[in-house]
C-alpha cells in the first residue's frame, strides 16, 4: 500500500514549526511522499519554499512541490523551480492554477505559460523524475465537456505526466466511474485517489462549492446536528474517510493521496485501517 500526505504552508513564518512537526508525524508511517502546496497566483511563494526546504531533509520522505502557473510570467516561475531544484527537489505537482479569487475563465498571463501541459513539458525536460498532475472526477469546474475533458488529460500523459492525482470526492463509484473513463480513453498513467478528511464540516462545504465537488446528502446527514461539536465531528470525518479508503482498497485502489489540512490525526486513522502503520 502507498501513501502520501499534502500539506499547505501556514499562513505566517511562525506557524512553520508546528508543519514541520505534523510532517514528523506523517513522515513515521512512511508515505511515498510529502507534497506541499503552492499559493494561487504564486501568492505565499516564500513561506511554500521556506516549508519545502525545511523538509527536504534527512527523516522525511521525497518532498514534492506543487507549482502552479495563473498570474505568473515563465520567468518567474522558472526562477522557482530553479530554486526548487538547486535544494534537490525533483517531484512535482504540475498544475495551471485559479485566477485571483476564483474568477473563470482561465486566462493566461502575458509572458507565461499558456497551460499545464507546457509546464509539464518543460518539467520533463528539464531532469523532473516526477511529475504529478490533477484529474476531476466529476469534471473540472471549466471542463467543456466530459470528452474533452479525457482529451485534456491524455495531452497531460503525452506532455510528461507520470502519474494523477484526483480532486476529492466522497462517493467510491465516482472515482471507479472515472478511473474507467480515463481507462477507456487510452489514459495509462496511475491515477491516485485524494482523499479529503473532513473534519470541520461547515469549511468542507464552502471549498466543495469553490472546487465544484459535490457532497452526498449522506454526508450532510451524517454530519447533521455536530456543528458545534467539533470532537464528534473529527470523529466523524475520521469514520467517513476510514470506509472510504476501506471500499477503495477493496475496488484495488492501491495508492492514497491524503488532504491533510495540516492535521495528522484523521488520514493517520484512514492508514492504519489500510494496514499502514509507523515503522
Ligand atoms: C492534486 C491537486 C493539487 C492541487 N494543488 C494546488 C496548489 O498547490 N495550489 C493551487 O493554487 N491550486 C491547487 N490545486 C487546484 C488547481 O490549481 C485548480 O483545480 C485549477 O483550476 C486547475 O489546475 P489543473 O492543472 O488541474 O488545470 P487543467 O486540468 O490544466 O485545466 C483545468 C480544466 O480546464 C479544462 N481545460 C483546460 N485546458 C483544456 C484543453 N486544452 N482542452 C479541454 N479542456 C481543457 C479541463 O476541464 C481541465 O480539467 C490542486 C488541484 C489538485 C487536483
Amino acid at each position: 500500500m502507498n501513501i502520501s500526505f499534502e500539506l499547505f504552508p501556514p499562513a505566517t513564518s511562525n506557524g512553520i514549526g508546528k508543519v514541520v512537526e505534523i510532517a514528523r508525524q506523517l513522515a513515521d508511517f512512511q508515505p511515498d511522499m510529502i507534497s506541499v502546496t503552492y499559493g494561487a497566483g504564486g501568492s505565499g511563494r516564500e513561506r511554500s519554499s521556506r516549508l519545502v526546504a525545511e523538509l527536504n531533509k534527512p527523516g522525511f520522505p521525497a518532498i514534492t512541490a506543487h507549482i502552479t502557473l495563473s498570474g505568473q510570467s515563465k520567468q518567474d516561475v522558472l526562477q522557482q523551480m530553479d530554486e526548487w531544484q538547486e535544494h534537490g527537489v525533483k517531484r512535482f505537482v504540475a498544475l495551471r492554477g485559479d485566477m485571483p479569487d476564483m474568477a473563470r475563465p482561465f486566462k493566461p498571463h502575458g509572458d507565461g505559460f499558456s497551460s499545464s501541459l507546457d509546464l509539464m513539458a518543460h518539467l520533463a525536460s528539464h531532469g523532473a523524475e516526477e511529475i504529478y498532475g490533477g484529474a476531476y472526477p466529476e469534471g473540472h469546474p471549466e471542463s467543456p465537456s466530459q470528452s474533452a475533458e479525457l482529451d485534456h488529460l491524455k495531452a497531460k500523459q503525452d506532455a510528461g505526466a507520470t502519474a494523477l492525482i484526483t480532486q476529492y470526492f466522497f462517493e467510491v463509484d465516482c472515482f471507479l466511474r472515472f478511473r474507467d473513463r480515463a481507462e477507456s480513453h487510452g489514459i495509462t498513467l496511475p491515477i491516485i485517489p485524494g482523499i479529503l478528511p473532513v473534519a470541520n464540516f461547515e469549511k468542507a462545504k464552502g471549498f466543495s462549492k469553490r472546487c465544484g465537488a459535490s457532497i452526498p446528502q449522506f454526508v450532510h446527514d451524517r454530519f447533521a446536528g455536530l456543528h458545534n461539536n467539533p470532537h464528534e465531528s473529527a470523529l466523524m470525518g475520521a469514520s467517513l474517510t476510514a470506509e472510504l479508503v476501506m471500499e477503495l482498497a477493496d475496488e484495488g485502489v492501491e495508492h492514497f493521496h491524503f488532504y491533510t489540512l495540516n492535521r495528522a490525526d484523521l488520514s493517520l486513522t484512514a492508514c492504519r485501517m489500510l494496514g499502514v502503520r509507523p515503522t
